[in-house]
């Protein structure tokens, strides 16, 4: 694509390629579309199709740019001087939120008429607004996470309602005014956030359920949020805390904001440091049972931290392959040249695993399918969150020296890719997760790598034979191993899904690249039949 309205007086501008939009994120995804029929989800297809629709417009993504580029701003006090931590954002912010709370993705996976397939549609609604903006999912996955927990309380399942509402209040305003709510959760201190029982806040009863918060979190996102679920000690041990931003009597909540993090990516939402200082808390759940509460809901968060990362990959792929079928060099298009369309048709396979596992993990949250929720989802959150670091720094080298210029979505997507392998559990505290939980319950693996067997072909018969006998092997031998244990167990399920569910030529080239000879460790250093690379691109994007 070229453009003669350049200002400058010396050339014409040609072979600047323009930037993606006006496309149907969905429509052009066949693997998600068939992933949705397959899990029962084909009744959220007209809906996702215009969120699809509606998220690949310029005005979209530009609100995306926007929300990144003009970011949150803390006023700790009013004119006066009184304190009222309080967060600015620009409005491309509060329209984003809007547009995803729209559609009920905060509480789909929840939704009382639990339908078959609404993980599954959830999954998807949350991969499709990822591809665009990100920073918006924080706040939609902490309060997403919060419902079941606040739906057993006799006295917060009054808030359901609130927190089910399709419309986004932005207003900081009490509860009780307001028409929708958001949640997030404060666990991490100074001292530790991987290890929350080393949590110095403490919590002293005031009676009933009553307590009185007294110490800090050193990363506490959305504090704009209606309330959060904070880890505080009590004499029984860590507990959890339903602290409102306003006190039931109408009074702001002693939770002061220090400061907002100047992070590398996820800069629309805003993270803060905060102090308790004798805030206002509810008890939720049993005194000293706050870890298994915070654990339940990592458990949704680790779930969309592998959706999130698969939407990255999905869109630093379209991306890649708009710009390379427009872009010429040496005389032909970028797509055309075969050692690019080595990187292209590896980050095809990459991106539609990811996919295919991020879908497949929510049915098994849909099912209570205890292999993959509570196995395959940490060691997913290792591997998928970990790919999608080095894919968008392969991808923002696929568009030369424009993906290094800040101006976009690819830098946008290379800075926000590292995040969601740290928060809510980081690489090395999934691994072991993965191994806890294969300790407790070792039949919830050894079921699903007996099902893999039974339809497998012999190289992922044999992968599976290696897997049981590594995980059912020398205990002292787990820890040091536990990052490959978990790297060839999520490369083993992706290649049994994409097998049952791919077409071939995805399928083959994906087994033959990372489980019967592994390729290099950069993308592209693969051998690919050559007559596979025009259908796996073209399925990747049908151009
Ligand atoms: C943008 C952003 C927003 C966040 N928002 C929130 C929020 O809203 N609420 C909240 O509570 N937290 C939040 N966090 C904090 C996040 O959850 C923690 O940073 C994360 O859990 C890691 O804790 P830590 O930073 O204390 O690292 P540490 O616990 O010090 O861990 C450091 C490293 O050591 C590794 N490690 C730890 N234990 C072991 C072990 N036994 N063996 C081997 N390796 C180990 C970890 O994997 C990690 O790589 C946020 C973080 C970020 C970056």
């Amino acid at each position: 694509m070229s453009s003669s309205n350049d200002e400058g007086r010396t050339h014409e501008v040609t072979n600047q390629v323009d930037e993606l939009s006006g496309y149907s994120l969905l429509a052009t995804d066949p693997a998600l579309q068939q992933g949705l029929e397959r899990q029962g989800a084909a009744w959220a297809l007209p809906q996702l199709q215009a969120y699809g629709e509606q998220l690949g417009r310029a005005e979209t993504y530009a609100l995306a740019e926007q929300a990144n580029r003009h970011t949150p701003e803390l006023r700790t006090h009013d004119a006066r001087g009184r304190r009222i931590d309080r967060v600015d954002f620009h409005p491309a912010w509060d329209q984003l939120l809007a547009l995803y709370r729209g559609q009920g993705l905060v509480s789909r996976s929840f939704e009382e008429a639990e339908r078959a397939g609404r993980w599954s549609a959830f999954a998807a609604g949350f991969y499709l607004h990822g591809q665009v903006e990100a920073g918006t999912l924080c706040p939609a996955t902490m309060t997403q996470a919060a419902i079941p927990v606040l739906a057993r309380d006799p006295q917060l399942a009054a808030l359901l309602p609130q927190l089910r509402s399709t419309l986004h209040d932005p207003r900081d305003l009490p509860m009780a005014q307001k028409h929708s709510l958001w949640i997030g959760m404060g666990m991490t201190e100074k001292q530790g956030g991987s290890d929350v029982r080393a949590n110095t806040t403490r919590a002293t009863p005031l009676g009933g359920r009553e307590y009185s918060l007294r110490g800090h979190k050193w990363f506490f996102s959305v504090p704009m949020s209606d309330a959060h679920l904070v880890t505080a000690q009590t004499e029984a041990g860590v507990s959890c805390f339903f602290v409102p931003r306003w006190r039931p009597d109408g009074t702001k909540n002693t939770v002061q904001i220090q400061r907002l993090k100047d992070k590398i990516g996820n800069r629309s939402n805003s993270s803060s440091e905060v102090e308790f200082l004798d805030a206002h808390g509810l008890l939720v759940g049993e005194e000293g049972r706050g870890i298994p509460t915070i654990i339940e809901m990592a458990g949704y968060t680790r779930l969309n931290c592998v959706i999130g990362s698969a939407a990255i990959l999905r869109q630093a792929l379209v991306q890649a392959l708009h710009y390379t079928r427009h872009r010429r060099a040496f005389g032909r298009r970028l797509a055309e040249q075969p050692l690019m369309q080595s990187v292209l048709a590896d980050m095809a396979l990459e991106s539609e695993a990811a996919t295919v596992l991020m879908l497949r993990l929510a049915q098994g949250f849909e099912n209570g399918e205890r292999g993959w929720q509570r196995i395959l989802t940490p060691a997913a959150k290792f591997w998928v969150c970990k790919r999608a670091i080095e894919f968008t720094g392969e991808a923002i080298e696929v568009f030369g020296g424009n993906g290094y210029v800040d101006n976009g979505v690819m830098v946008r997507l290379y800075r926000e890719a590292p995040v969601n392998s740290i928060w809510e559990g980081s690489g090395n505290v999934m691994c072991l997760d993965v191994l806890r939980a294969f300790a407790r319950e070792p039949e919830a693996l050894l079921a699903l790598l007996d099902d893999w067997r039974s339809d497998a072909e012999p190289v992922l018969r044999a992968e599976a034979d290696v897997l049981q006998t590594l995980l059912t092997g020398d205990p002292a031998l787990l820890e040091p191993q536990a990052r490959l244990l978990c790297q060839r167990l999520v490369l083993l399920a992706q290649a049994v899904l994409l097998r049952r569910h791919s077409p071939a030529v995805v399928a083959d080239a994906f087994i033959a690249s990372r489980i019967a000879a592994p390729s290099g460790r950069v993308y592209g250093a693969l051998q690919l039949d050559p007559a596979a690379i025009a259908p796996l691109l073209q399925r990747a994007f049908p151009g």
